[in-house]
């Protein structure tokens, strides 16, 4: 695959500091398909650099005209939608009808809210005698994961962009390419020099260097708990902005009165989707008893159609596929019963694990705690409506979650007791201005829509 040898810095591309590359591998057929530079410390000084030269022109540039800018990074992730979707195939392994529809096409709705809102959105109000300025933070630090390489970028650049910050992005090394073509992108659609820099590189050397810069003012990280964590105490330590969405381990509530046939088929449908790497994930279904070995049936008949190689894609390396076949072997070991997968991989070649599901399994299980990110669905029987709530509060994290009920208002009374940043109401719908973001362990912050915006923004009054 096309790569480039260098970073993008200052609106340009310049060769790396160092000569070390990260080989990227396809995860279906565990060939590698290019390599890219291994950013270091300079090359992180080089592009934080850039993004502050770039800051104030940026900051005083009108609102409406970074939305004009915003919205040609639009209509080129538009133009380019086709190469997008491969190069995220090439790298995730996500198979191309799902790179073509979401990891091509939801960026373009993101980025699309961002062209709207920097134009829309109030920099500026009244509250009493003094009028209170929005600013924008500064210089943006962006660190993220591999589980949709395009729209984890886009949900924080653009919304950066939108509030006049400048951003150096530090993408996962699994999946560097996508994060290539976004800087073509920006580059295509006439952004000024320096307010988006790319700097490929592994976590604990470029991203560890961007999240410790002192010239840094906010990072943004999406990941691992374990490296949020990390990231908030540097980030704490020099008393700078930080935003963390990490894991979830979030329930699927389906209520007596639901349809249970529906809520079923969507709720292994949504963990199957991106091979169930995706931070929000229905990954514990709770059902209640006297339903539950229906609704056991069901989901063995539903996961039967998520093919390996077919519907679902490999995992994004040998990493994740061995750490996921590990939670699987530990459900086994803790007593809960596979009614569909288990450990063994599918196919001989990729990083496939195959689609799962876990009847038995009771809340204290490491498979209804920890955050598996594969393809495991783990059902959960509950007593009454309060065991249900006691159960889907009980985890460390709180990112998303759902209720399905016959009646709207009741899975609404019940998604209002829910520990939880976003819960979809009988199936729900994405919604690219609904903010997204964690209670609990899952995150601090808010990414998408006015909520997202504002996270780049330092308010200031005006006292009269
Ligand atoms: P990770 O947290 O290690 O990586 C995420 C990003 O952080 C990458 O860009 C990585 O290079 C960078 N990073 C790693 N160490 C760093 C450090 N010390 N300082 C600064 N940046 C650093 O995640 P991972 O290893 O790719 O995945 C592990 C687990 O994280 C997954 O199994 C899953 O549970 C979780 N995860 C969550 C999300 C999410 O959307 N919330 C996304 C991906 C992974």
């Amino acid at each position: 695959m096309k790569a480039h040898d260098g970073m993008y810095i200052g609106g340009r591309w310049r060769p790396a500091a160092g000569p070390d590359t990260i080989a990227v591998v396809n995860p279906a057929d565990e060939q590698v398909i290019a390599h890219v530079p291994a950013g270091t410390a300079e090359d992180v000084d080089a592009a934080v650099g850039a993004a502050r030269a770039a800051f104030p022109g940026w900051a005083a540039t009108a609102p409406a005209e970074r939305a004009a800018g915003i919205a040609r990074l639009r209509d080129v992730l538009v133009a380019r939608a086709d190469e997008i979707a491969e190069t995220v195939t090439a790298e995730l392994g996500a198979p191309l009808a799902m790179s073509q529809t979401v990891h091509a096409g939801v960026p373009v709705l993101v980025a699309g809210s961002y062209a709207e809102l920097a134009a829309s959105y109030s920099f500026e109000e009244k509250i009493g005698t003094s009028t209170v300025l929005l600013e924008p933070v500064g210089v943006v630090g962006a660190i993220t994961p591999w589980n949709y390489p395009l729209h984890q970028v886009v949900a924080k650049v653009a919304a950066a962009l939108a509030a006049g910050c400048t951003v150096v992005l530090k993408p996962a090394e699994d999946t560097p390419l996508t994060a290539q073509l976004f800087a073509e992108a920006v580059d295509e659609a006439g952004l000024p020099a320096g307010v988006f820099n790319l700097v490929t590189g592994l976590g604990p050397v470029a991203g560890q260097a961007l999240a410790a810069h002192e010239d840094v003012d906010l990072v943004s990280f999406t990941g691992s708990t374990a490296v949020g964590r990390q990231i908030g105490a540097t980030a704490g330590a020099a008393v700078k902005r930080v935003a963390l969405e990490l894991g979830g381990k979030s329930a699927n509530v389906i209520l007596p009165s639901a349809d249970l046939a529906k809520a079923v088929k969507v709720g292994i449908a949504n963990v199957m989707s991106n091979s169930g790497q995706t931070c929000s994930a229905w990954t514990r279904m709770l059902v209640h008893k006297d339903q539950y070995e229906e609704a056991v049936a069901l989901a063995a008949a539903a996961v039967a159609k998520y093919v390996p190689g077919e519907r679902v894609g490999p995992l994004v390396s040998a990493k994740q596929q061995q750490r996921v076949r590990g939670y699987i072997e530990k459900g086994v070991a803790e007593g809960a019963r596979l009614v569909a997968g288990g450990p063994a991989a599918p196919l001989e070649r990729g990083y496939y694990v195959s689609p799962t599901v876990f009847a038995d399994v009771t809340p204290e299980m490491t498979i209804a705690q920890e955050e598996i990110f594969g393809p495991v669905v783990s059902m959960i029987e509950y007593a009454d409506e309060e065991d249900a709530l006691r159960i889907a509060n009980g985890t460390v994290y709180g990112l998303a979650g759902a209720v399905w009920a016959g009646d709207e208002a009741e899975a609404v009374a019940f998604a209002r007791r829910m520990d939880t940043g976003q819960v979809d109401i009988n199936g729900g719908r994405f919604n690219p201005l609904a903010p997204f973001g964690g209670y609990k362990q899952s995150g601090v912050g808010r990414e998408l829509g006015p909520h997202g915006l504002s996270e780049y923004l330092q308010t200031k009054s005006l006292q009269f």
